[in-house]
């Protein structure tokens, strides 16, 4: 099984930084009574060789979310937690689960399910290094290979698409099993069916107007039609590879499109979404996440959970159609307290769906490089 580190390790390029979002503790959450920010993994009482592993691979200190929600998990109570993108919600999936799993046995003890098979790996392989000293044992099961349930992107999870497969799964569960729900967005329809499937949940929550992050500044190009998005794109593509950009599209086709046209005018992109072969998936995002590629044309596939610090541009070809994937979206850059910059072609019919996703959005400036 690969233990190679992913881009998550320290001593990249951008470094590893706490901002607001991630360790600022004045962020404003909503939690049960008795929830208390816990400062120091070593205060939250987990395990030595745990510890290390954390220490190794740069978490000193709990984010803002871990500080809170990190006790209660491991305390076998349900859980609902929601924090900022990028603020070490899926991490502290990797770590509650080394923490609490007896690695003596052999039996599956925790089962964490993912929306995409490239978010479900990447916490396979967080998993794996954080529990290094600890002989942990995960694997990823992802279509096409061969107890805790967490549900991590969980108002995806319990969508429509995908909601009747996680009832499958549920009820073969034993009923007094833990459940642990958590995503950066939590609507108030989800929220009120976790009572069918939760016990007394802790919630860790925050206030809709505070989910947008403030070190994700967010622009718009007005480009009236959307004849006039190519050239607009094409215009800002030395913008683009500064660091490493994604550019959503809402469709598959239109994703083949835009990296055909892109490759005719000889600007190097690659490509991925859900049509692709796995394999050819794989490929694609181990380029990305090692820099080897720059600029990434691609679905919501990508929109949530996926982790590349370096990304710090992302692109709305298209606007998304609601406003939680507009958060998880741009969500892909600005990572763990790092600067980001979202960019959104605005269409003359698109103003309206804008404002609602949005709070603070200003036209682009002309030294946008300047804030990558
Ligand atoms: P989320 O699930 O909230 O979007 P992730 O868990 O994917 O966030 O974490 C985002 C980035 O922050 C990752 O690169 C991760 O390695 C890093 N990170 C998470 N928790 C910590 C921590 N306590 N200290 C330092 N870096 C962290
Ligand atoms: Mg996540």
């Amino acid at each position: 099984m690969e233990t190679a580190t992913t881009s998550a390790v320290p001593g990249n390029r951008n470094g590893r930084r706490s901002g607001p979002g991630a360790n600022d503790n004045n962020l404003v959450f909503e939690t049960s009574p008795g929830v208390e920010a816990i400062t120091t993994f070593n205060q939250m009482g987990i395990k030595n060789d745990l510890l290390r592993g954390l220490y190794a691979y740069g978490f000193e200190k709990p984010s803002a979310i871990q500080q809170r929600a990190v006790l209660p998990i491991i305390k076998g109570r349900d859980v609902i937690a929601q924090a900022q993108s990028g603020t070490g919600k899926s991490s502290m999936i990797a770590l509650t689960v080394c923490q609490m799993v007896e690695t003596s046995s052999k039996e599956v003890q925790a089962l964490i399910l993912s929306p995409t098979r490239e978010l479900a790996s990447q916490t396979e392989k967080v998993i794996l290094t954080l529990g290094d000293h600890i002989n942990i044992q995960a694997h990823a099961c992802v279509g096409g290979k061969s107890v805790v349930l967490i549900l991590d992107e969980s108002d995806e999870m319990l969508s429509r698409g995908f909601k009747d497969q996680i009832y499958d799964v549920y009820r073969y569960l034993p009923p007094e099993i833990q459940v642990v729900l958590i995503s950066a967005t939590l609507p108030h329809e989800i929220l009120e069916m976790t009572g069918k499937f939760m016990t007394e949940p802790i919630r860790i929550l925050v206030k809709r107007d505070e989910l947008t992050l403030e070190g994700i500044k967010q622009f718009f190009v007005a480009v009236e039609k959307e004849e006039w998005k190519f050239d607009t794109l094409c215009d800002l593509y030395d913008t683009l590879t500064i660091t490493q950009a994604v550019i959503f599209c809402n469709t598959k086709r239109k994703v083949d499109w835009l990296t055909e046209k892109m490759h005719s005018y000889n600007f190097t992109v690659s490509s991925m979404h859900g049509d692709m072969p796995q394999k050819e998936r794989d490929t694609i995002l181990q380029e990305f996440r090692s820099g080897t590629t720059r600029v990434l044309i691609t679905t919501d596939v990508w929109a949530r959970g996926l982790d590349v610090q370096q990304v710090s541009l992302v692109i709305n070809y298209d606007l998304p159609n609601n406003r939680e994937l507009y958060i998880h979206r741009i969500g892909r850059s600005g990572r763990f307290g790092r600067k980001g910059v979202a960019i959104n072609f605005v269409r003359s019919d698109d103003v309206r769906i804008l404002r609602d996703n949005s709070t603070q959005i200003d036209e682009m400036p002309m030294n946008v490089a300047d804030l990558i």
